[in-house]
Parts: C-alpha cells; sequence; structure tokens
C-alpha cells in the first residue's frame, strides 16, 4: 500500500484518467476525495466504497475551490496529496478560427482552475507540514499539436506553474510535479464508447512510436509514482507518458 493513511483530493474524478486515478489511489490506502462538475465523482466514489467521498465543485470558480479543500480537511483533517486532473481539450480548431470567448472558458478550467487549487491546495499542506501534487498536463504543452493552440498554451501555462510552485515550496516539504500524457484511450471516443479498451482496428496509432494509445491506468500509475512518498526527492519534474511521442 503505497498511499495508506494519505488524503487524496483528485479534481475531474468523475471519468477517465481521474476516475482511474481515484480508483488506484484508493486501492493503495489513500482516502480519497473526488471532485467533479456533475454527480459522476460522487457514483465513482461509490462505487470505490469505504471512505471515498465525491462532491460537485468548478474548479474555475475559486470559492468553490476553497469548499472543496475545506470539505477534505473537515471530512479527513487535511490533505496530503492534490491531483489536478480536471480539464479539457475544448473547441479543437485552427488558431484564426478561435474565440476570445473559447480562450476563456478552456483557460479557465485548465489554467486558472489549476492556479486556484494549487494556491489552497498549498495553504494547506503549509499548515499540515507538507504534500505532494501532481498536476495533469498534456504532451500539447511540450510538441505542437495542430488545432491545440489554445489548449496546448493552457498546459504550458500548467508546466511553468508546476516548476516555479516546485522552487517556492521545496523547503515546505510541499512537491509539485507534472504528467504530460500523450493520446489516452478513456472510453470516451465516440466509435467505442462502450467498450472500455480501444477495439482492435483503432488499437494501433500510427505516429506514436510505442504504436497504440495509452490508458488511463498508466496516466494513474505514473501520477501514483509521483505522488507517493517513492518520488521523495523529486519535484518540479515534467514527466512525459505519451509512447514516446514527445522525445523526437
Ligand atoms: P474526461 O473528460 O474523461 O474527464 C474530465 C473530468 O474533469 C470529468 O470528471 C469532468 O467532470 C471534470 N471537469 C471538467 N471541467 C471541470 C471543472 N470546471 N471543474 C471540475 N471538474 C471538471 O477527460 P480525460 O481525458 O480523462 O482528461 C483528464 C485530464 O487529462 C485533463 O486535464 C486533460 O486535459 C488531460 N489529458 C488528457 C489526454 C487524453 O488523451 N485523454 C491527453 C493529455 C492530457
Amino acid at each position: 500500500m503505497r498511499l495508506r493513511g494519505k488524503v487524496a483530493v483528485i479534481t475531474g474524478a468523475g471519468s477517465g484518467i481521474g476516475k482511474a486515478m481515484a480508483h488506484r489511489f484508493a486501492a493503495e490506502g489513500a482516502q480519497v476525495l473526488g471532485v467533479s462538475l456533475s454527480d459522476s465523482a460522487a457514483r465513482v466514489a461509490a462505487e470505490i466504497g469505504g471512505s471515498a467521498t465525491g462532491i460537485r465543485a468548478d474548479v474555475s470558480d475559486e470559492d468553490d475551490v476553497r469548499r472543496m479543500i475545506s470539505t477534505a480537511e473537515e471530512k479527513f483533517g487535511r490533505v496530503d496529496i492534490l491531483v489536478n486532473n480536471a480539464g479539457f481539450g475544448g473547441g479543437l480548431k485552427p488558431l484564426h478560427e478561435q474565440t476570445t470567448e473559447n480562450w476563456d472558458r478552456v483557460h479557465g478550467v485548465n489554467l486558472r482552475g489549476v492556479f486556484f487549487c494549487m494556491k489552497y491546495g498549498i495553504i494547506s499542506m503549509r499548515e499540515n507540514g507538507g504534500g505532494s501534487i501532481v498536476n495533469v498536463s498534456s504532451a500539447t504543452a511540450v510538441v505542437g499539436f495542430k488545432h491545440h493552440s489554445i489548449y496546448g498554451a493552457a498546459k504550458a501555462g500548467v508546466n511553468q506553474l508546476t516548476k516555479a510552485a516546485a522552487l517556492d515550496y521545496a523547503d515546505d516539504n510541499i512537491r509539485v510535479n507534472a504528467v504530460c500524457p500523450g493520446t489516452i484511450w478513456t472510453g470516451l471516443v465516440p466509435m467505442a464508447q462502450e467498450s472500455p479498451e480501444p477495439p482492435p482496428g483503432i488499437w494501433r496509432l500510427p505516429g506514436i512510436p510505442m504504436d497504440r494509445w495509452g490508458l488511463s491506468d498508466e496516466i494513474a500509475a505514473a501520477a501514483l509514482f509521483l505522488a507517493s512518498d517513492e518520488a521523495s526527492y523529486i519535484t518540479g519534474t515534467l514527466m512525459p507518458v505519451d509512447g514516446g511521442y514527445s522525445v523526437g
């Protein structure tokens, strides 16, 4: 049990990567507070059972984020681990077709939301002797992806929040790292909504050096390592989990 007794707040825990993280962290002994926009995090918590709890909160709303952290403190006593996973691609198209509204929407959740969660998570962790933050960034923060200008810019911002905060709080015993997923199968691709794994015809993904999709569980495994005490001397790292995509 690599997270025995730890309290973990996981945003975007209602589906996809965050759902896989909630299950994995709980299986490793963490008390999980999952957060999502809808009731989906509460449903995931019910699947997990035990002390797992799911609440609704919008990470782009500062009051909601304060409430999210205070809920964890009231229910579990503290926050040891914060995974900032809530996010979305949002209107992927060429830059000249993008709108100010979409910039605000995408950056409101993917970047400002991470800022709010880090800020209030760090305030709580400092009062309790430290903690570990894992931000879910993206390969798009590292290499260019067609039609991903706004999303990629937000995720690149997440990488810089990660590095600067790692330096700011290294002597507060707070580690801050990020995972940068590549193209991950979350079961939500419209053509295969019912399938927990990519069907054989689309399992292979040309253009990825490892020649396949990544899986939510593979992102959860990387986040688990960074969140756990096994990574006790690692801070400020941006870990690609992308089948080699960002190497070349
Ligand atoms: P998903 O849509 O399956 O899950 C997103 C979760 O975030 C949902 O639970 C949703 O309720 C929640 N959410 C969205 N907006 C929110 C808000 N304002 N406040 C609180 N919760 C909110 O997506 P996913 O594919 O599992 O993506 C998870 C993370 O991984 C995102 O940050 C995404 O940018 C990143 N990512 C995904 C991929 C991929 O290929 N799936 C690749 C790189 C990075």
